[in-house]
C-alpha cells in the first residue's frame, strides 16, 4: 500500500507551528492551508465567519469509490496561549518547543497529517471516497468555528476530528457536555482601616460561593471546577468587586444540568448571605455525545485504524472537540487520537512517528 511521506508531513508541521494562530487570529494559517489545498487542485471555500478575514475552510475531495460513504475529516487551526513565536525543536524523534510557548501539535499535527494524506492520494492517484475536508477556527473557545460552519455544505453525514491526545489508535466514542460559568459579585468598596463597616467585601462573597460549591469529581462521568478567581484593587481596600470562572462537564446532559444548578444556587446563596449583588453568566458550550460500537462511524474508524497498522481502542474522554459540536448539529462524528502530549502547556510535544501514524490514519479513512 502506498504510504504517506513522513518527512514531508514533518516539514509541513514545522512550517505550520511557526505561523502564529491564537484563537481569533487564524487568517494567516488559513491562507497557508488554503494555498496548499489549491496547489493540490482542490477548490477551497472560506466562510469568513472568524475575525479579520479568517473563517472555516471547506474543500471537497471528489470520490472515486462510490461503494464508500462520504466522510467529513476535520482539524482545527487555532491554538491556546502562549502560542506566539513558536520555535520547534526536533530531538530524539520528538518535536518540542524551546520551553517558552506551546507547540500547537494541538491541532496543527492533524492539519499537517491530513494535508499529507490528501497529497498522497492526489499525487499517487489512489482510489478514495468522497471527503469533505474542514479546517475550523476557534475550537479552543467553545468550538466557535464549528458552531458557525454551515453543515448543509457537506455531502458527508458522518466524520472524524483528529483532536485527541491519547496514543494513535484510540477513538473517542463518548465525550462530555460542557457548561461554563462566570459569577461576578458586586459589594461596596471602602477603606479597610478607616471605614471597614461601610464596605461589603465581594471577595468574601466569592470565597463563600466557592466553599458552597461541590467541585472536583462528582461521579465517574461528571466533574466541576472553579479555575479562575479575580477581585479587589488594593490590600487596604474592602473589595467592591470579585469574580470567579468555573465549569462543569458530564457525559450525561441531564447530570450536567443538575451540577450547573448546584453551582448557580451556591453563587446565589453566597450573594444573599453576604449582601452582595450577583451577576451570573452561564453558557452551555456544547453537548455530550455517546456512540455504540455498532454505530457506522465507529465501525469505519475501527477499520481505518486497523488498516493503518494500529490497534484500535474505544474510549470515553473527559474533553470536548469539534466532534461534540458537529454531533449536536446532526452529524455523526468521533474524535480520533493523534498522540500529542502535555497539550496546553509549554511542555507540549509529539513524536515524529505519531505524526506519521496520524497521517497514515487519515489516509486510511480517505482511501477506505
Ligand atoms: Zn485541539
Amino acid at each position: 500500500m502506498t504510504d504517506v511521506d513522513s518527512d514531508r508531513a514533518l516539514h509541513t508541521f514545522l512550517e505550520l507551528v511557526r505561523i502564529d494562530s491564537p484563537t481569533y487570529e487564524e487568517r494567516r494559517i488559513m491562507e497557508r492551508v488554503a494555498h496548499e489545498l489549491e496547489s493540490l487542485g482542490l477548490a477551497v471555500f472560506n466562510d469568513r465567519t472568524g475575525k479579520d478575514g479568517a473563517g472555516n475552510l471547506h474543500a471537497r475531495l471528489g470520490g472515486t469509490r462510490a461503494d464508500l460513504a462520504p466522510l467529513l475529516v476535520c482539524a482545527h487551526t487555532d491554538t491556546v496561549e502562549p502560542g506566539r513565536g513558536v520555535s520547534p525543536v526536533v530531538r530524539d524523534g520528538v518535536v518540542r518547543t524551546d520551553g517558552r510557548t506551546i507547540l500547537g501539535a494541538d491541532n496543527k499535527a492533524s492539519v499537517a497529517a491530513v494535508l499529507e494524506a490528501v497529497r498522497t492520494v492526489v499525487r499517487h492517484n489512489l482510489p478514495h471516497r468522497e471527503v469533505d475536508l474542514v479546517f475550523t477556527w476557534g475550537e479552543e473557545r467553545g468550538h466557535a468555528g464549528a458552531a458557525l460552519f454551515d453543515v448543509s455544505r457537506l455531502r458527508a453525514a458522518m466524520g472524524i476530528t483528529l483532536d485527541d491526545a491519547a496514543d494513535p489508535g484510540a477513538i473517542t466514542i463518548a465525550a462530555p457536555a460542557y457548561t461554563s460559568l462566570l459569577a461576578r459579585f458586586v459589594g461596596v468598596a471602602a477603606h479597610a482601616g478607616a471605614a471597614p463597616e461601610r464596605g461589603v467585601s465581594a471577595i468574601v462573597a466569592a470565597a463563600r460561593a466557592v466553599s458552597l460549591m461541590q467541585l472536583g469529581r462528582i461521579d465517574f462521568e461528571t466533574t466541576a471546577n472553579v479555575g479562575l478567581i479575580r477581585g479587589g484593587t488594593a490590600r487596604n481596600s474592602v473589595p467592591g468587586a470579585a469574580e470567579l470562572e468555573g465549569e462543569a462537564r458530564s457525559l450525561d446532559n441531564a447530570k450536567l444540568e443538575r451540577v450547573v444548578s448546584g453551582l448557580r444556587e451556591a453563587a446565589e446563596a453566597a450573594a444573599r448571605d453576604t449582601a452582595t449583588r450577583l451577576e451570573l453568566t452561564v453558557k452551555r458550550e456544547y453537548a455530550a455525545y455517546r456512540w455504540t460500537e455498532s454505530e457506522p462511524i465507529v465501525v469505519e474508524a475501527v477499520a481505518a485504524v486497523r488498516r493503518a497498522g494500529l490497534l484500535p481502542s474505544l474510549r470515553a474522554s473527559g474533553g470536548g472537540s469539534d466532534s461534540n459540536t458537529f454531533n449536536e448539529r446532526g452529524l455523526r462524528c468521533v474524535n480520533v487520537a493523534i498522540g500529542m502530549k502535555d497539550i496546553h502547556t509549554v511542555n507540549e510535544h509529539i513524536a515524529v512517528d505519531d505524526l506519521a501514524r496520524t497521517s497514515r490514519i487519515a489516509l486510511s479513512f480517505i482511501t477506505g
